[in-house]
């Protein structure tokens, strides 16, 4: 019997990423559709199945996804970068610009995965607060940029989990002030008011990273992508694996864009539902704060969040507990669901909390 290999030294003291995936009635916990993709594009993937060349490697490239997703965006295929999932995306990026002796500077409370791939990849991390609010303090954004030089730059528009949008003012500005590049993850930009795409060019140092797992209902797929300078997307080709995209997700990418206005559609309506779910939620002793994506975040103000969010799983309700995570005391995170499961949920929520 071999001693057992102890890991890197850092990663030996993580903790992981953790998000309990348990079997229950209302599940609103990770910020997915409640809708599958139309039949249509079942159908037509099914097909596709028989046409792929299964004994060949898929087109390294990614051609046509890449050509079909600047087509929506208004760029071409030298400036899309497509991977599985946006996590990926970001961590090809921090294995590109980041790594041992460089940092890259999160805004908290923020999507956790930013700060983890940066560690993962061994690049530092500078954590720079928001404020009270949650809005971003531009002064902090200052001194976080000043102090650490990062070589990436997080945002996160809308915000997960605060729900909260940044105004285009706001982005031209740190984009004005970042040493690096400036990354906006737009998991749920399809929620919000404008894009940062709109900025996007080759002579800018910003890149913009978007999903289909969220609003094209794909999650099960794991594909997403980035648009950014050409420059950018050249040097990531050098470092994800070859051959990383397989033939079949490539095709189901191209086959989900025949469908944008479904999507749409499923945006507007969560969109509408949601302003449901957040008036219920103000008639209850919650603080509520207005969100521009597919979930709301709420701190229940006479009970602990934990209890909360486990007298909710009692009655087969999970939502996302937020509860323990640093500046977000007390406070738990819904998905927008059917308005069957949104029923569900604020009827548990209701019966917990009057
Ligand atoms: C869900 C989410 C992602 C993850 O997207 P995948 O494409 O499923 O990897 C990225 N960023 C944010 C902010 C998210 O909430």
């Amino acid at each position: 019997m071999g001693a057992r290999i102890a890991p890197r030294d850092d990663v030996a003291l993580m903790e992981g990423y953790h998000s309990p995936q348990v079997s229950v009635d209302v599940r609103l916990n990770t910020n997915e559709s409640p809708y599958p993709p139309p039949a249509a594009f079942l159908d037509t993937l099914a097909a596709q199945v028989r046409t792929v060349d299964w004994h060949r490697y898929p087109d390294r490239a990614a051609t046509e996804l890449r050509r079909r997703i600047g087509e929506l965006h208004g760029v071409g295929p030298e400036q899309v970068f497509v991977a599985n999932g946006s996590n990926e995306v970001l961590q090809t990026l921090s294995l590109t610009y980041g790594g041992p002796s460089r940092t890259v500077a999160v805004f908290e409370p923020t999507y956790a995965l930013h700060a983890h791939i940066a560690r993962i990849t061994g690049t530092a991390v500078a954590e720079g607060r928001r404020a009270d609010d949650y809005s971003l303090d531009l002064a902090e954004v200052r001194r976080v940029l000043a102090e650490a030089s990062p070589a990436i730059t997080y945002l996160c528009s809308p915000n997960n989990p605060t729900g909260m949008v940044e105004d285009r003012e706001t982005v031209e500005e740190v984009l004005g002030l970042v040493p690096g590049l400036l990354v906006v993850d737009e998991a749920y930009g399809q929620f919000a008011p404008w894009s940062a795409l709109e900025l996007v060019s080759d002579n800018i140092p910003l890149v913009v990273t978007r999903t289909f797992s969220k609003t094209w209902s794909m999650a099960a797929a794991r594909l997403g992508y980035l648009v950014g300078p050409s420059w950018v997307v050249a040097e990531l080709g050098k470092v994800v694996l070859p051959y990383h995209l397989d033939s079949l997700k490539q095709a189901a990418g191209c086959i989900a864009l025949d469908y944008l206005a479904e999507m749409e559609q499923r945006v507007s309506q969560l969109t509408e539902e949601r302003g449901r779910v957040d008036l219920a939620l103000r008639d209850l002793p919650c603080e509520v704060w207005p969100s521009g994506a597919n979930f709301i975040l709420f701190r229940p103000t006479a009970r602990d969040g934990g209890e909360v969010w486990q007298e909710l799983l009692d009655r087969s309700v999970l939502v996302r507990n937020c509860a323990s995570w640093p500046y977000l005391d007390g406070c738990l995170r819904v998905t927008i669901g059917t308005t069957p499961e949104d029923d569900r949920f604020l009827a548990a929520l209701r019966e917990i909390l009057t």
